[in-house]
């Protein structure tokens, strides 16, 4: 028997929209649809049809673009109180647009009703009805969004089970069950959408668009498709208002691989960790290490029984094949780690070691840790580090001297300015640039340097800096802690630096930093980002 089918309905660039700072162009938006297609979602919800310019522009481009399977979907209103549906101008609009899927949102608790729109009981069942008849008649797809429903079943389950019915009847493809203010808990949604699958019956789609407020938004939508829903609403990384929407980053792989639900291909779930972090890039944001399935720390293993353990049998320690959604099993590097952690580390970085040079690196990381190093979070460090132990490493300049000069003005102003004198190919390279602050400046020169040799550091952004002051109790003598995040846009990785003098710290950082990016074995040196 072939597994069943869940739709998955991705409204990133509308309920996502409304998270806070959130704000993409025209040609990002396009941007993320394309991926949203690439990673095979069945439907892209792009806005509201004509209420401002923007989503206007965006519903324009978009009809001149092709996609593969998603199908777009314009989002909007039930019609107003006391107007028929075709004289309602937002629903004109809808019914004349190129849009093939049109979702309404209608009010579905007698709370709403009373205190918010004073509409009647008997009004709000036929403005549902009556639109969703409207779009049918032309030709649309149409879903309906039960807005606030778990909140409204509690309330007065009949009157929400009927505003469901009246959607089914009157034509609409799929009913959305929405935990509009995420208040729900897993069991009410599981007894609720059991009670509105016996309603229905089988002739209308059950859907299920939930909210992380009570931090069940994936929960909720996991338990709602078990229980008969079969079209799941959410955001791409849990975007959204507040808390957020349900992440669909972590439903698709949940109801896939846990649940023997069918959403996407094999193929496009192997995309996932790329599309997530792409559009995280794309909203300039900093993907979570720690995100469920695509973070950098989720097959992440520290110690040596764990790596002993997925060594011998990855199921031992690790919940899914971490290929399965395009991650990759990180083994973390400390001074707890044995020869086999620094084999298996090496390998990824397509290194082999003998026995004897992972002692060697063993006793090294020892050392280093004890002076204040530290890898787990340095990869990038760690990869030149062991290069630098088996004689493969290839260093990107020979540096004379950096001097960072820092002035502060009488109006104030603080002006920064490096210089940096230093070899590549037997010629010499002296070059000066400001900055806001020492590091951005030492970035800049050392680019001016050495960036035409290198075009692939033009990809590489600095994209987190930590600095840390370890043994406070020695005041200035202290040493400082330097760590640096760097992305490519298809990878990420950090470095680290560790002085008396945060400058120097932060230099070391800052060239581990680059040259981690230009080893060989990471993909993207290899060719162009997947950031346009
Ligand atoms: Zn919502």
């Amino acid at each position: 028997m072939s597994a069943e089918r869940v739709e998955i309905y991705d409204t990133t660039l509308r309920d996502g929209m409304q998270g806070e700072g959130m704000s993409l162009s025209v040609d990002e938006k396009v941007q993320v649809a394309h991926a949203l297609d690439r990673l095979g979602v069945d439907a892209i919800e792009a806005g509201f049809l004509g209420s401002n310019p923007k989503d206007a522009a965006f519903f324009e481009r978009l009809a001149g673009e092709t996609f593969e399977q998603a199908q777009i979907a314009a989002f909007g209103m039930t019609r107003r109180r006391d107007v028929r549906a075709e004289d309602d101008p937002a629903l004109q609009l809808m019914a004349s647009s190129w849009v093939p899927v049109c979702t309404l949102v209608g009010k579905t608790w007698a709370l709403h009703l009373e205190k918010v729109t004073k509409v009647s009981r008997e009004e709000n069942l036929a403005m549902i009805g009556d639109s969703i008849a409207f779009l049918r008649e032309r030709g649309k797809r149409v879903i309906y969004d039960a807005e606030h429903f778990f909140d409204a079943y509690r309330d007065d389950a009949e009157y929400a089970l009927k505003c469901l019915q009246t959607a089914a009847e009157a034509g609409a493809e799929t009913v959305v069950l929405c935990d509009t203010n995420g208040a729900s808990m897993p069991g009410d949604v599981t007894l609720a959408t059991l009670a509105v699958d016996e309603r229905l019956g089988a002739g209308v789609r059950i859907g299920i668009h939930t909210h992380d407020d009570a931090g069940c938004g994936v929960a909720n939508a996991l338990l709602a498709v078990q229980h008969g829903a079969r079209h799941v609403q959410g955001t791409m990384n849990g975007y959204g208002e507040r808390c957020g929407n349900a992440n669909l980053v972590s439903i698709v792989p949940g109801l896939q691989l846990k649940l023997g639900f069918d959403c996407v291909t094999p193929e496009q779930l192997a995309m996932l960790t790329e599309t997530a972090h792409l559009i995280d890039e794309i909203n300039n944001l900093t993907p979570n290490p720690d995100q469920p399935y695509v973070g950098r720390n989720a097959f992440a293993h520290k110690g040596g029984m764990h790596v002993a353990g997925i060594l011998a049998d990855a199921r031992t320690f690790e919940h899914i094949d971490p290929a399965a959604v395009g991650n990759d099993r990180a083994v973390l590097i400390s001074e707890l780690s044995g020869k086999g952690t620094v084999q298996t580390r090496a390998e990824q970085g397509g290194v082999d070691l003998d026995e004897q040079a992972a002692s060697r690196i063993v006793e090294r990381v020892k050392a280093l840790e004890h002076q204040g190093f530290h890898f787990e979070a340095a990869d990038g460090s760690f990869d030149l580090l062991i290069r630098k132990e088996t004689g493969e490493y290839e260093p990107l300049f020979r540096l004379e001297s950096w001097r960072v000069i820092v002035e502060k003005r009488e109006n104030g102003r603080v002006e920064t300015e490096a210089t940096i004198k230093i070899w590549v190919d037997g010629e010499r390279y002296v070059r000066t640039a400001e900055g806001n602050g020492p590091v951005n400046a030492l970035d800049r020169a050392l680019r001016a340097a050495i960036g035409e040799t290198y075009p692939h550091l033009r990809d590489i952004e600095l994209i987190n800096f930590k600095v840390r002051i370890l043994n406070e109790s020695k005041g200035t003598g202290a040493i400082t802690r330097v760590l640096l995040d760097a992305s490519d846009g298809v990878e990420a990785w950090g470095s680290i630096g560790v002085s008396e003098n945060v400058i120097e710290a932060s230099w070391e950082a800052l060239v581990d930093s680059l040259e981690a990016g230009m080893l060989p074995s990471r993909p993207g040196a290899a060719g162009p980002p997947v950031v346009a």
